[in-house]
């Protein structure tokens, strides 16, 4: 491509909050029934007058503080108005001019990707359009729930980097617990604008791209949109700023509408509210709240544990057994010296990511549905790594302890699966397998590699898979070529 695409993401958030933004209906994504979380308020019925969620509010500001923003000591709600059949009061409150949060960032691979605005507004009602039927039903559950709306400056160069920033803001939003923020659910909804420059600080004609709704789709649509502008500019032609939807069976871009202006809106300060103060002290509190991020979780593994990247980012992108990991580590320091230590880690990051994982099947680990506990978990790494046993046993007594919680060292004693390391005891094993198996020793006498294997095989089929395999060769070694 001879152009360099230029996008800018809006991500509309909905906030997890009791009740919903200005009235004290429950904020309730899993209510079935159409029509259940309603009232005057958010029904907009005449002389219903709205309240604001101080919840939504602070957890608007907690985004905007985790995302570098500055908080403007005052700010207020405005009135956006527009007629859809959603949207019972014809107008939105949502925020124009003093929004909760501005100028912030949030850096991707090292790029800071500037972020304009957060602000908060109240999500729409939902159309639902029966099949086959000559009419439209409306629910209203989703009126009022607490929107919060994110814009990026046009900072973004690749499709892959907007569905970075995608990934990345979901995930601090579920570290900062503000929302789910699940996209396939609606909770979390991205919008991309797309523009193609060739020269570098000008900024061609954009596109909005709508109806995104995972991050593949962000991805996919704003590869297909780069590239149908670069085949218009190509052609000598224009390109016409307007909203396009994504189809994603179709894997295209499909025009909906022209763009619409900010006064389209007829927007104005919303009278029903009060301008909002918030003191130092206030900001300073939500501050205090905010847990670790992502980022620097990212740095403290790194330094504190040494991890692979690899590692690092399953244990940041799955929280719970990151906190899970770090448990086991506390038991290891607590019984270890220095020098043990990592490469207890990284055998316990082993475990946890392939093995452990394993067993929950695809599906998300959480240490409430693991049995074992931690301390449980580091018993069963120390022993393993004191050769107490073979990392063929470990599997067996992991999916033992899985599925019953029971200690490590009781299965080996009940199960009597310690590793046989006592040179002698293997000795006995050998001389049977020797005194058996007479052909196979012919054969490894005349030089054949395979007849060792198969003899280590029965050494170890005897012993049950117990036999030390390191003690079992040498010692089978020695004997076959003294005798
Ligand atoms: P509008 O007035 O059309 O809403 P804004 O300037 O408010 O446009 O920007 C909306 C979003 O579009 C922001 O995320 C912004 O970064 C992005 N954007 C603005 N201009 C461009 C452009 N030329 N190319 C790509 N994205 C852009
Ligand atoms: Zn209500
Ligand atoms: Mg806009």
């Amino acid at each position: 491509m001879k152009y360099q695409p230029i996008l800018g993401l809006e991500a509309h958030v909905e906030l997890k909050t009791k009740s919903k933004m200005f009235c004290s209906c429950a904020n309730d994504p899993n209510e079935r029934h159409p029509n259940m979380l309603i009232c005057p308020i958010c029904t907009a019925q005449p002389g219903s007058l709205p309240v604001i969620n101080k919840e939504a509010v602070r957890k608007t500001i907690k985004t905007g503080l985790a995302l570098n923003c500055q908080i403007p000591e005052y700010s207020k709600f405005d009135r956006k108005n527009y007629f859809y059949p959603d949207l019972p009061k014809g107008y939105q409150i949502s925020q124009l001019y003093q929004p909760f949060c501005k100028k912030g960032f949030l850096e991707i691979d090292g790029r800071k990707i500037r972020i304009r605005e957060i602000h908060l507004e109240e999500d729409t009602g939902r159309l639902v359009h029966p099949e086959g039927a000559d009419y439209s039903l409306v629910d209203f559950n989703r009126a009022g729930i607490p929107l919060m709306e994110l814009v990026t400056e046009p900072d973004i160069t690749s499709a892959r980097e907007a569905r970075k920033f995608a990934e990345e803001l979901q995930l601090i939003l579920r570290y900062l617990e503000v929302s789910d923020a699940d996209m396939e659910k609606g909770q979390m909804r991205v919008e991309v604008n797309v523009s193609l420059t060739k020269e570098k600080g000008k900024l061609g004609t954009k596109v909005e791209i709508k109806n995104l709704n995972s991050f593949k789709a962000v991805e996919r649509a704003t590869n297909y949109e780069a590239q149908r502008q670069n085949k218009l500019l190509d052609k000598g032609e224009k390109i016409i700023q307007e909203t396009r939807g994504w189809d994603d069976a179709r894997g295209i871009t499909v025009s909906q509408r022209e763009k619409e202006e900010a006064h389209d809106y007829r927007y104005f300060p919303e009278p029903d509210l009060p301008p909002l103060h918030h003191s130092k002290k206030i900001i300073e509190e939500i501050k205090a709240e905010i847990p670790e991020l992502p980022a620097q979780k990212r740095e403290r593994f790194k330094r504190e544990y040494n991890l692979d990247e690899k590692s690092i980012e399953i244990f940041v992108q799955n929280k719970d057994l990151g906190e899970y990991f770090e448990k086991i580590v506390s038991e290891f320091e607590a019984r270890l010296k220095k020098e043990k230590l990592f490469k207890l880690i990284k055998l316990a990051t082993n475990y946890l990511i392939t093995d452990l994982l394993g067993l929950f099947k695809g599906e998300q680990f959480s240490e409430k549905r693991c049995k074992i506990d931690p301390e449980n978990f580091a018993e069963f790494i120390s022993l393993i790594e004191e050769g107490k046993i073979s990392s063929k046993i470990a599997k067996t007594i992991l999916q033992e302890m899985f599925s019953t919680g029971v200690d490590t060292s009781h299965i080996i004693k009940e199960k009597q699966l310690i590793q046989i390391t006592d040179r002698i005891e293997i000795e006995k094993i050998i001389k049977e397998v020797i005194s058996k198996n007479q052909r196979a020793i012919e054969d490894f006498k005349k030089g054949k590699e395979n007849a060792f294997q198969f003899l280590i095989g029965q050494v170890m089929a005897i012993s049950k898979g117990k036999a030390d395999p390191q003690v079992v060769k040498s010692v089978l070694k020695k004997k076959l070529l003294t005798s």
